[in-house]
Order: C-alpha cells, then structure tokens, then sequence
C-alpha cells in the first residue's frame, strides 16, 4: 500500500512482533540503494502503532549492494540464472534417480515470505516426493506448536495484542521482552504506568532487562517451569479459584493433571525448594495469578528451547484453562514468536511433521484434499526429518542434497562444528542467500541471489496471528530474484511445468488462501478463505489483519475459543498431565551450566543488523556473563579472555562479572558468527538435545568448563 509513489508501507523483517513500517524519501537526495529512505513506524499498524525499536529504525542503513551476492555460482565460478537453474534441477534429478527423493532435503527460514515457503512446501512434499522440509522455526517455535496442538487441537495463538492494553497482570516467562519483543513490551510499560495495580512478574534464571519493569523477579532453577506452574495449578484448586463451570463444560482431563501437578507440588514449599526460591516470592506470585482475572502469560524462547519445552507450554495453558482465562479480552497463554514469518512457514506447512495448511500427517482424508487440490504426482504420506535429524541425516550420508535458504546453520544449529563438518561431505548443498559470505553461504557448491526485506512483495504473520504485506522499496540489486521465482524455475526445470506458473506473489497467495478453505468447513483452524480471490491488485493493497479470515468473519478474528469450542475431536480443551522431569547434575568436568539468547540490538546471526555501526555500539564483542562469586573462584576479572569448552566444542569470550546471573550460571549471546569473530559461534557448547515430543533443540542449557585464555 502506497500514499504516493514515495510512501510505502511494509513490516519490520526481524521479530514476530510484526511492525508496521513506513517509508519514505528523505530529503537529501540517495547515496546508495535504499540510503535515500526514511523508515518509521506505521501509525496505523494494530502491532505498533508508530512505534519502532532500535532495530526497526535502522532499517535503512541495511539496504544496500555492499557485501551481497549479487550473480549466481556454481562450483565457485560467476554464472547466469539459466545456468544455475539448469545445476540445480540436474543436480536434484540425479540424487532423485540415483538415491530416491527421500535422499533431498529443504532447510528453511522465518526470514522468508510466505509465498516462498508455500512453493518450497509444494515442491518438495508434493512433486518431488520429500519430506525432509524443515525450518530454523524449528529452533525458534516448535515446542509452543506442539503444546498448542496438545491442549487445543490445533496450532493457534488464542489471544491479540489488544488483550496487553486489557490485562492488569503480566507473567513473562523465558521471555526477555524489553530486547526481544521490545514494542509489546512498551504497551505493557504504559498500561502499568496507567493502572497503578497492574503488575509485571518475570520467570527467568537470570535477571533480564525485562526485569527494571518488574514488580516480582523469580530468579528459578533453569528447568523447573514445569514444577512452578504445577505448584500454581495446585494452589489454585487449594485456594478455590478455579473456574468449574469453565472445566465441566470446555475441557478434558483436568482431575488427571491435578493429580499429576499434586504429586510434586502440592505445597508451596515443595515447589520453593524444587525451583530454588524464596517460598515469599512463589507465594506472592501465586496469589498475584490466583486473584487477577486479567492475566496474561507471555512465553518465548526460554521455555520452548528445552527438552521439555512442549511440557513447559501446556503448564502454562493448563493454569490458564482451570481459570477459564482464555478466549476472552485481557487473558490468556501468548505465544511470542521470536521471528516475522515463524507464524506464516508453519501455516503453509513449512515444518517436517506439517503437509500444508495445519494438515498434519495424522488424517490420510486430510492428506488426500491437498494431493487432489494440487494435483500432486508425488504427494508425502509420512513426515521427514526435524533440523536436527536433518543435518544428522545429512553426516550419515542419507541425504545427499541440501537446499537451505535464507538462514545460517551452521552458527545457529546445536552442535554448529558438526553440521560444519556434515555440509562439507554432502555432495550437492545449495544456499540461497542475500549476503557474499555467510559461513553456511561459504561451504556451497550452488550459490543462489536472492532478494531481501526491501526488495522483496509478499506476507508475513506475526505472533498475534495477524498477516501483514512486506512491499519492495528498491529495485533488485544485481541479478537478485525472489525466493518464489528461484523454486517456480528450478520446479519447471525439474518438468513440472503444472503448478509452478506462478507470474507473482499475488498469485502465490490466492493459491495458499484456497488451499485453506478446501473443502475446510471450518474443522480446520487455519483458514483464510475470504482472502482466496484477492485480485492482485486487493493484494498490493492488503491491509493487516488476523486470521481466520472468512466469510463470516471478513474482517478477522482478534481471539478464537471465545465460545469455548476448541479444535479438538470432542470440541473441548485438553488439560496435560505433567510431572517435572529429574535434572541433569553438573559434572566434575563440565561444573558450570550454560544459558543462551539475544542482545538488543541484534539479530540472529548479525548478517544484518552486524552492518550497522550504531547498532554495533551496544555491545560490541562477544562475552560470558558469570556471577562475582564465580569470577572469584577462578579468579578472574572483568574484560579477561576466557576459554569455555566442552565435549561438543569451544569458544573464547571476554568475562562480563554481573549479578544478573545465578551463582555457577553463565550466559553468552548467540549471535557471533565465525565472519564477526572466529572463535564466538555461540551453539558449538550446546548439544543436540531435542524434546522429544517437539524436536526443538535445547537451546537453552548445557554445561561446560571455564578457564582463562
Ligand atoms: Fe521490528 Fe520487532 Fe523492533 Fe518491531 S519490535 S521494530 S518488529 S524488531
């Protein structure tokens, strides 16, 4: 959407906040591509209304041709599309032909369009016959996916951002809103500046900056979520503040989760010592959530990236059922996405254990409307591998070509130097990228250009469910191309002339819109049929708006299960039975726990923001926090070099002495990349540990040994 010809609205390309984006010429005449433009926040965007952080506002200083791939290669030599199309196609073709189609995989991105994720889903598990298609979503979101999936049948966040300005208590859990999701955090900011009873409390092993905002820190055990939301389920029912009618009439399975919760929390005392808190703080805290109806709890990465992360996410929803506190204004479980399009790759279908449009692999009925719908000649029955069975795959030599686009595994990965070590002996890897040299671009035999944020038309779905247009605002630099139009030609390229012909995103669009109403007759969560004939030119101007979007409700829907039906096979929602799993003890060799995550003013693997010196001023190198007690047990002071290793690898940090840690905890940022400091690749230390329900890798915690450099 356009004002004039020199005003153009898109979305922030970095958290799943999803901002609204305005730009604009400035002033002085341009200086290079996309130096000319002035960024600022949307007024009229529902997620922030004019609001940017740090991040957003340097938007501008990202675009620009300095560093970016700008022509296709192939086995390092400079060449045009149609050769590198022609590589491509032949390259899979002889896999297919020699290994069979099992023997290709796709490794995606957040970072794409949901057109690009919808023809890379089509292509790979409808045509070739593959299902190794997986995403860094994976590493991101998998777990809140398989939580919501337990508890409401389907993959849905149940609330919006409105419920924020409704709410007078909120509970962040693993969550550092202030640098991750620092927009929403400043809604919350005002509205407890606004309502002098309205109260903030943070769940967090460290203490975050999230933490200033905060009326109550409860600074727990990493690992114990799950206890302290038992111990809560079980102070509610002590304390008479469920909501019964809500239980009898909208849920499954409640008398079974209490009596699990009852089992290892059914004190408060026994939760305070399980979790390692003052018993004042978890009371005080459970009498906050026990006497708040407005209560929100937010969750991101803290509690998604362990191996109990699905578990984590339904002690939350389970709290949240027994109050009835769900599906109505100002309450609710709220799932914080940590990227812009986690929420539009899983609607398409773009994770291993997805077909399309939240049609899973459990309804051969269901998989059979999306063979018939795209008329599909080699349509998957049964899901592939998850990221890190992916990349294992790929060591064994099973799978023997790898397309990754848009994102960086070999810094983000767990066990980086080993899925390093994997894509060096794959015969055929092939990496769409915007940038000249990433480690993962560095190690492809088949190096594609594509287009980025700026560049590139399409949508993205942020954490409230809320699909917004990304607009291109400069032309392509170099021989750059869109994400879609690489797969569409190496799809055609491949002989499948039907089903690729895709003249643009629009036309992507309408087509994943009808997918979601096929013969959906509203079973199905995701459905965007009103949107399914969208002319292209409805579609340039698409305002944002909240799925699902049909025809009777055209306009969207804020917050589903306000009736109290649920997506489940009797209508009703799932309450789970948790236990506490035992904890992992240090050992002599490795003492010390390691903890993981994001900076303000960085993202992912710094490709990006990296570029930008006033963003590089927050912190410029990497570094360990550790706790006083620590540094004077090794002896050590701030800014010393320091060596932390374990059986997976090692990395050199500068020591930052803090508090904000827990005694024998330390913390490291994870976005350092070998092309920003050679020896800072944060997920060498963490091991492949997944949850097993989710598959997302534990992200969060793994031990290691200190010395000095
Ligand atoms: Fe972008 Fe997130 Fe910042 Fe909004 S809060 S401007 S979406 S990084």
């Amino acid at each position: 959407m356009s004002d004039t010809l020199s005003n153009i609205l898109t979305t922030c390309p970095y958290c799943g906040v999803g901002c609204g984006v305005r730009a604009s010429n400035a002033e002085q005449g341009p200086t290079a591509q996309g130096a000319h433009l002035r960024i600022r926040g949307d007024d009229a965007h529902p997620a922030n209304f004019g609001r940017l952080c740090v991040k957003g506002s340097a938007l501008g200083q990202t675009l620009g041709t300095s560093g970016r791939l700008l022509q296709p290669e192939v086995n390092g030599a400079d060449c045009d599309w149609p050769t590198a199309i022609r590589a491509v196609a032949e390259g899979l073709q002889q896999t297919i032909a020699e290994h069979g189609p099992g023997a290709v995989a796709m490794y995606l991105s957040g970072q794409l369009l949901t057109e690009d994720y919808y023809v890379a889903n089509k292509l790979m598990k409808g045509f070739i016959g593959s299902a190794h298609v997986d995403t860094n979503s994976r590493l991101c979101m998998a777990s809140t996916v398989t939580g919501h999936k337990r508890a409401f049948g389907a993959d849905v966040v149940p609330g919006c951002y409105d419920d924020i300005e409704q709410a007078s208590l909120f509970v962040l859990v693993g969550a550092n809103m202030a640098w991750n999701h620092p927009v929403l955090f400043q809604r919350i900011q005002a509205v407890l500046q606004a309502k002098p009873d309205a109260k903030l409390v943070v769940i967090d092993p460290r203490r975050s900056a999230s933490c200033e905002a905060a009326h109550l820190h409860l600074k727990l055990r990493p690992g114990t979520d799950v206890l302290l939301f038992n111990g809560l389920l079980s102070f509610l029912a002590q304390q008479g503040k469920l909501d019964q009618r809500f239980i009898n009439l909208h849920t499954e399975g409640f008398a079974d989760a209490l009596a699990s919760a009852q089992l290892q929390a059914a004190t408060v005392e026994q939760v305070a010592i399980g979790c390692d808190l003052p018993l004042e703080q978890v009371l005080q805290f459970y009498r906050c959530f026990a006497d708040e109806t407005f209560s929100l709890t937010l969750f991101s990465q803290g509690v998604n990236q362990a191996i109990d992360g699905t578990d984590k996410v339904n002690a939350i929803i389970n709290c949240h059922l027994a109050t009835g506190r769900i599906g109505k204004p100002g309450c609710g479980p709220f799932s914080l996405t940590g990227q812009p399009n986690a929420m539009g790759g899983r609607e398409v279908g773009g994770l291993a254990n997805q077909l399309a449009a939240h049609i899973d692999y459990s309804n051969p009925a269901q998989q059979a409307l999306v063979g018939e719908f795209w008329q599909a000649p080699n349509l998957v029955a049964t899901p592939g591998y998850k990221a890190v069975e992916l990349f294992q795959a790929i060591e064994r030599g099973e799978i023997k070509a790898v397309w990754i686009m848009a994102t960086n595994p070999l810094v983000s990965m767990p066990q980086a130097d080993k899925v390093k070590a994997a894509l060096a002996k794959c015969p055929l890897v092939i990496v769409s990228d915007i940038y000249q040299h990433t480690d993962t671009l560095d190690v492809a035999s088949i190096k594609l250009p594509a287009l980025g944020w700026g560049e590139k038309d399409g949508t993205v779905t942020n954490s409230e469910r809320r699909i917004s247009r990304q607009r291109a605002l400069c032309p392509p630099p170099g021989q750059a191309k869109a994400d879609w139009q690489i797969i569409c030609e190496v799809a055609r390229a491949m002989g499948f002339s039907q089903g690729f012909n895709f003249a643009n995103a629009a036309e992507i669009f309408a087509e994943h819109a009808a997918l979601s109403a096929y013969q959906n007759n509203g079973e199905r969560a995701f459905n965007i049929s009103a949107l399914a004939q969208l002319s292209a030119e409805q579609y340039q101007q698409l305002a944002p708006i909240q799925w699902p979007v049909t025809d009777s409700n055209p306009q969207g829907m804020a917050r589903l299960f306000a009736d109290g039906r649920f997506f489940t096979a009797s209508g009703r929602a799932q309450f789970i039975a948790l236990r506490q799993r035992g904890l992992t003890q240090a050992t002599p060799a490795t003492p010390l726990w390691l903890n993981s995550g994001r900076l303000r003013d960085q993202w992912h693997s710094m490709t990006r923001t990296g570029e930008v010196a006033s963003l590089m001023q927050h912190r410029p190198e990497p570094f360990v926090s550790l706790h006083p007690a620590d540094a004077a047990l090794y002896g050590l002071s701030e800014g010393e070099l320091v060596q932390l290793s374990n059986a997976s690898g090692c990395l050199l940090l500068r020591v930052e002495i803090s508090d904000n840690q827990r005694p024998s905890e330390l913390f490291i940022p994870m976005h350092w990349s070998a092309q920003f400091a050679s020896q800072a690749r944060a997920d060498v230390l963490f091991a492949a540990d997944t949850d097993p329900i989710s598959g997302q890798p534990a992200l969060k915690l793994s031990q290691v040994a200190l010395k000095r450099f």
